[in-house]
């Protein structure tokens, strides 16, 4: 059966993207987003690391977000006041860091132009699957139908349970996610983030261009807190939790100290999909968070919702309807996004350390960046990594 159309859930990263590829595999796809405009209640800033860009490339929708973004080429991780640099890839371009609405409208400006159709303010509530293609329906109680149905929901996933009731719900790290602007200047090139290891919690900076300085931090916490439940509680009240956990730390408390409580980001728990049973059923598939959220810490989600977009694409386009196309998709993420899943889990137990283990990260850390977590070893495969998009898939091997 060929596929002709699709219904694509979600305007977050990976659901604009997978549009573009869509189109360019010959499938005329729609983007419906549950939110009435792009910007999505969760700001910020993310990394795309050079696979994503790379992927990006591959549907002509690199220089887009290049546009928007500016390069990170340093990174330095500091345990006190010791500070290793983690020497860059060669031949790989760096990371480039930019706000998450930035990111949404520039593809989205991308996906229109490409002749993608997105309709906010419809929350997908459930499909029918009449025979021979799906019907979504939305909150509103329009419908939309298509002969297939891609789920780019993210984390919360509506369609991972309308694929599988059984599935598995994402997990809580242990840590909470919080970001910032203070209104200080720390001494370091504009080009730099420094992730710092504090005396109880982890954190990471780089300089403002519009002067002050980016922080975000992770904080350890038993129970999983949902963003509401987080941002119900005083933004000046997380604050002196988390000067508390940053007592001593340079320059943690001072960024802290210099941070307006208007201008605290809230994000609630930091979250990680574990290994789903299954990523499609019938005329259904997932992409990026929905199937695959590996931890903020890996920098790799975006990155990754991006790749499973556009090799989702290219098996619709090469093999004999969605069935064959799912399997081969599958076949071809699952172990690479979970490879990624484990190393981003290995880093969130360094950032939630128990007392040992924080005595003894200065010393242990330099250690294992010189060996097990040596950059090439551990994140050259995942940066490294070019999508062809001119490459057939086969169906034995993708
Ligand atoms: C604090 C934090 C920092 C991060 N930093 C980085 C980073 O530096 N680099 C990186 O690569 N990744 C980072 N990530 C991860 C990254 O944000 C995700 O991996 C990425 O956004 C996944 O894209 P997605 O399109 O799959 O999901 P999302 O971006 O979550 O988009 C899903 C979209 O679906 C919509 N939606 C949900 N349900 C429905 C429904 N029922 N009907 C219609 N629409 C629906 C949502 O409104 C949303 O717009 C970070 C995450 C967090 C929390």
């Amino acid at each position: 059966m060929t596929v002709r159309t699709a219904i694509v859930i979600g305007g977050g990263v990976a659901g604009p993207v997978a549009a573009i590829a869509l189109r360019r595999a010959g499938i005329d796809a729609a983007v419906y987003e549950a939110y009435p405009t792009t910007a999505d209640g969760v700001g910020g800033s993310l990394a795309i690391a050079p696979n994503g860009l790379a992927a990006l490339r591959a549907v002509g929708a690199e220089d887009a977000v290049l546009a928007v973004s500016r390069p990170m080429p340093g990174m330095v991780m500091a345990f006190g006041r010791r500070r290793m640099e983690i020497p860059a890839l060669p031949g790989v371009p760096s990371l480039r860091l930019l706000w998450r609405a930035d990111l949404h409208r520039a593809l989205h400006e991308r996906a229109r132009a490409e002749g993608v159709r997105i309709e906010h303010g419809r929350r997908l509530v459930s499909v029918d699957e009449p025979g021979p293609g799906v019907v979504a329906r939305f909150a509103d109680g329009s419908t939309a139908s298509a002969d297939i149905l891609v789920g780019a929901d993210g984390v919360n996933s509506t369609v991972r349970t309308l694929i599988d009731p059984a599935a598995p719900g994402p997990l809580h790290t242990g840590l909470l996610g919080f970001e910032s602007i203070a209104d200080v200047e720390v001494p370091e090139d504009p080009g730099t983030i420094v992730y710092a290891f504090g005396r109880r919690g982890f954190y990471l900076y780089r300089r403002h261009p519009g002067g002050g300085t980016e922080w975000g931090a992770n904080l350890p916490q038993d129970r999983p807190w949902s963003p509401a439940e987080a941002r119900a509680v005083p933004a000046a009240e997380w604050l002196r939790v988390l000067a508390e956990v940053h007592v001593g730390d340079d320059p943690g408390a001072e960024l802290i100290r210099a941070t307006s409580p208007d201008r605290l980001q809230v994000l609630g728990s930091l979250k990680i999909m574990p290994s789903l049973p299954r990523w499609h059923r019938g005329r259904m598939a997932l992409v990026g968070d929905a199937a695959h959220a590996p931890s903020n810490s890996s920098g790799q989600g975006a990155s990754l919702a991006v790749e499973s977009a556009v090799q989702l694409a290219r098996c619709l386009r090469d093999l004999p309807g969605p069935g064959p196309a799912f399997e081969a998709y599958e076949r071809l993420r699952r172990p690479r996004v979970e490879r990624v899943a484990a190393r981003a889990s290995r880093i969130n137990h360094a950032k939630a350390p128990g007392p040992v283990a924080r005595a003894l990260m200065p010393i242990l850390m330099p250690l294992a960046m010189r060996t097990v977590m040596a950059p090439e070893r551990a994140v050259g495969p995942e940066q490294r990594y070019v999508i062809d998009w001119a490459e057939p898939v086969g169906q034995a091997q993708p």
